[in-house]
């Protein structure tokens, strides 16, 4: 059988389909007919292979559809309803409103970012965060680069290259995301040197592999995991005095960034920087839009020599911290500096949401939802690589999805919904924990339940 290009109509035809001629006014002509020949083609290898012209309705449905999901404003907002905090597919830690604020304004106009207002000439762009993370973590100095992994990169490219950094074994991990600590560092120019075993590291070991070569012992905070029973690790304290009697660095990746103490909410204590800067680590270095709560970005921070010596290597100026960034940051870190971060920080807020509030609101959702709603126990977690295994009790709004089918079905109607609902499965239903949703994406998260569930 020959393939009969005949019914396929011409690219004029599908520009005059209402559907598409609406496309063209609100993208460009251009782009539209473009976007049309493209479709066309593979029209035409389709009929090439033997199936049927589409009927022109349906060849504007497809170019209307190839519009929508190439030339959509992205990423799009959703509703995190997973309870996971810090939820690196969904954009990690939301900004408080002052971060915004300060985001809209710098991106708006102009501003002081490598300005000197006093000498009326070039400034440096880490004059905005340098003393407000001295501040809060009690460093001598600091530096912002664009996230945690291009901080401890930059670190060890600085301070360690062409010499050994001693890792131990337990540590020498995949953080997530293609991060691990033997390929940055071996990117770093500095050599690996693992010791110990994947369950217990002793300072013994450490000290057996020390070497004229050595620059410099190297501690990964395990943030993504968790190794229990017969283990073992050298305390900070012990490698910070090692490393001193040596003559050499200790550095330490705390990954999380975390500045107040976890274990007033019930959790398992998150190793904060200013306890590393105290136990004489050299340099620390972590993540600033985990439990800091900020902005993508990452700090090292610590002895002002080696901040600077940091600071002047080459890959610094590659990974330096872009303006939106340095904004949203100083005014994260300010509410560190006001003792005002639990209220308003997001990432804090949900940590220190009180249960009864989450349970008023999961039975306020109920009942403004549907009979196949109810309200049950459940737990929210930090997530993003900061205290793994660690949980917070929650109340959940969990629907039944009776006649949406599996509950798998209704999380992908709820996923489609003007604003997407991210939601889990928990027992055959579907759960969606009010921790993680702000009050005023409330209205839009149960119109989206009401849509998604039939009645
Ligand atoms: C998250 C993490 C990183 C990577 O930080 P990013 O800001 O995501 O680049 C590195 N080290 C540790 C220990 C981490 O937890």
């Amino acid at each position: 059988m020959t393939a009969d290009y005949r019914g396929i109509p011409s690219v004029d035809r599908v520009l005059a389909h209402p559907g598409v001629a609406r496309l063209a006014q609100t993208f460009s002509r251009e782009a539209v007919t473009a976007l049309t020949r493209r479709q066309l083609d593979q029209v035409r290898k389709a009929v090439a292979n033997g199936a049927p012209a589409p009927p022109l309705d349906e060849i504007a449905q497809q170019v209307a559809h190839a519009a929508a999901a190439e030339w959509a404003a992205g990423p799009r907002p959703v509703i995190n309803a997973t309870g996971v905090i810090i939820h690196t597919n969904l954009g990690r830690a939301p900004l408080s409103r002052d971060a915004l604020n300060a985001v809209q304004k710098s991106a708006l106009g102009y501003s002081d970012l490598e300005y000197d207002l006093d000498a009326g000439d070039r400034g440096s762009r880490m004059q905005h965060v340098a003393a407000l993370l001295q501040q809060v973590t009690g460093a001598e100095a600091a530096l912002a680069v664009n996230n945690n992994a291009s901080a401890v990169m930059l670190m060890l490219a600085a301070l360690a290259a062409g010499r050994e950094v001693i890792v131990s074994r337990g540590e020498a991990v995949e953080i997530g995301g293609g991060f691990r600590i033997p390929d940055v560092l071996r990117q770093s120019g500095a050599t690996l040197v693992e010791v110990g075993t994947t369950n217990r590291t002793y300072l013994r070991d450490y000290q057996a592999a020390l070497s004229p070569r050595t620059a410099a012992l190297l501690k990964v905070h395990a943030s993504n995991f968790r190794i229990t029973g017969f283990t073992h690790t050298a305390t900070l304290e012990e490698l910070a005095s090692l490393a001193r009697q040596h003559g050499m660095l200790l550095l330490h990746d705390l990954g999380s960034g975390c500045l107040l103490p976890t274990e007033r909410f019930g959790l398992a204590h998150e190793p904060t920087p200013q306890e590393s800067i105290t136990a004489s680590a050299e340099l620390v270095c972590f993540s600033t839009d985990k439990l800091l709560g900020g902005p993508q970005g990452g700090v090292v921070a610590g002895k002002r020599e080696l901040v600077e010596r940091v600071a002047r290597h080459p890959l610094a100026r590659a990974v330096r911290m872009d303006k939106l960034g340095l904004a949203a940051l100083s005014a994260t870190l300010l509410h560190y500096v006001k003792g005002e971060a639990i209220q308003e920080v997001p990432v804090w807020r949900m940590i220190a949401a009180p249960l009864d509030e989450l349970e008023t609101r999961a039975r306020r959702w109920a009942h403004a939802v549907h009979e196949a709603a109810s309200v049950v126990r459940g737990e929210s977690t930090i997530g993003g690589g900061s205290l793994p295994g660690e949980t917070l009790p929650t109340w959940l709004l969990a629907l039944t999805p009776g006649s949406a089918g599996s509950p798998e079905e209704l999380l992908r109607r709820l996923r489609h919904a003007p604003t997407p609902v991210i939601g889990r499965v928990v027992d055959d239903q579907v759960v969606l924990d009010p921790r993680t949703v702000s009050p005023d994406e409330e209205e839009t998260l149960l119109e989206a339940v009401r849509h998604a569930l039939p009645m």
